[in-house]
């Protein structure tokens, strides 16, 4: 077999890229720790009744992060999926064939109108209906308060705590003593909350009902998540889940989302690797790959480097690199294009509501840095005016 980088997409006639976004699902989201695959191919050839299967593992996890219950979803969205169905059907059987239609059940999610963003669609394809409150200035307790009524389903809060404090929203606190003071759950979207190691599951232990990890930012499949919360609301998402669908004959929304059993033991190897590794190590190669692009790019004229020295969360380090197009034949966005046209190919991106290009190494090897790195430099000064 050919063992050239990339043959396997090469011989498809694909044109594989070096990842300098980070991990992002466009590009494949995640590499698959090699102790991962080992256990995931040691699964391939033994079957397993999947309803044990998925509440011993749930069972495993919820143990080593402290919190009451855990269920292996088809990524995060999947679990949020889930756990809006859970909030609006539990576990009546019949309302749980009858979604998507919520005829009947509470079916309103509420989300602060600041906290709006890119995966809360993925409630909603539980049949459930997100609801703004507040405004683009913020929310207060009372428009909470207001808010929750008859129709309430449950009350979102995605964190985000790499992210400055934004003081006109509620906090979570907030929010969970509000809602719950009004017997309405709270779910929490922590998708990328897994470092410091306190925090992941965190968000439960403080009196989330539910929250979502995503396990494609700590070396299991892309296509897998968890979901972490209390046992009647876990017992619930299996309930709705492709599991409960085949082994319960309950026609659940769940069934798409279906995973491996391979999967299944590949996120319990992953939360047992991310739980034990040496992060300092895994912290520190990340340093060392961002150092490798701006050590080689710093002192070109014209052109403004940043490190980004953050190591919360799923996605340490990384730079921002602005580019002065009074100095060069180009601008932000047009160097990202020439990135992208260069061979190899690397993938950047100016962020969605950013100025700046934003490098992450997440998705790179050590040898792949100072090829990002010499590759940046030598387009700019080709491209110096
Ligand atoms: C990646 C991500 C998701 C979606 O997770 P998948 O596992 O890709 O379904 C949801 N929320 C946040 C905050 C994410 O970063």
């Amino acid at each position: 077999m050919n063992s050239e980088w990339g043959s396997i997409y090469k011989d498809l006639g694909l044109q594989p890229i070096i990842n300098a976004t980070g991990s992002v699902t466009a590009l494949g989201g995640s590499v698959v720790a090699k102790e991962v695959k080992e256990a995931m191919d040691m699964s391939n050839d033994v079957y397993i009744p999947m309803a044990d299967l998925e509440k011993k593992v749930g069972d495993e996890i919820a143990n080593i992060l402290g919190v009451p219950a855990a269920y292996i979803t088809s990524g995060a969205g999947s679990a949020l999926t889930l756990a809006a169905a859970a909030f609006m059907a539990g576990k009546d059987d019949k309302k749980i064939q009858q979604l998507p239609n919520t005829e009947g059940m509470p079916n309103k999610i509420l989300i602060q109108k600041r906290q709006r963003y890119w995966y809360d669609r993925c409630m909603e394809f539980s049949g459930g209906q997100l609801v703004e409150i507040g405004n683009e200035d913020g929310t207060t307790k009372d428009d909470l308060i207001n808010s929750i009524d008859d129709e309430t389903a449950c009350v979102h809060y995605p964190v985000y705590e790499q992210a400055e404090i934004d003081k006109n929203i509620l906090s979570l606190e907030e929010v969970i003593e509000i809602a719950h003071s009004k017997n309405k759950p709270v779910s929490v979207d922590a998708a990328g909350q897994i470092y410091p190691l306190e925090n992941f599951g965190k968000y439960v232990k403080m009196g989330a009902d539910f929250q979502c990890i995503a396990a494609k930012y700590m070396g299991a499949p892309h296509s897998t998540g968890i979901a972490l919360g209390t046992k009647d609301v876990i017992d619930s998402i299996s309930r709705h889940s492709f599991v409960g669908y085949e082994s319960r004959r309950i026609r659940g929304i769940g069934r798409p989302h279906k995973i491996d059993r391979q999967e299944i033991i590949g996120v319990y190897t992953a939360v047992q690797r991310w739980m034990s590794m040496n992060h300092e190590e895994r912290l520190s190669l990340e340093e060392t790959k961002t150092l490798n692009i701006i050590n080689q790019i710093q002192s070109i004229d014209g052109i403004e480097v940043k490190i980004i020295d953050n190591i919360i969360g799923h996605q340490p380090f990384g730079l921002s690199l602005n580019i002065d197009s009074n100095k060069f034949k180009t601008n932000n966005h047009d160097f990202v294009e020439t990135l992208k046209n260069s061979n190899p190919p690397i993938w950047t991106r100016v962020p969605d509501g950013e100025e700046t290009i934003i490098i992450h190494v997440f998705g790179m090897n050590v040898e792949q840095s100072n090829i990002v790195g010499k590759i940046i430099k030598e387009k700019l000064e080709g491209l110096k005016k």
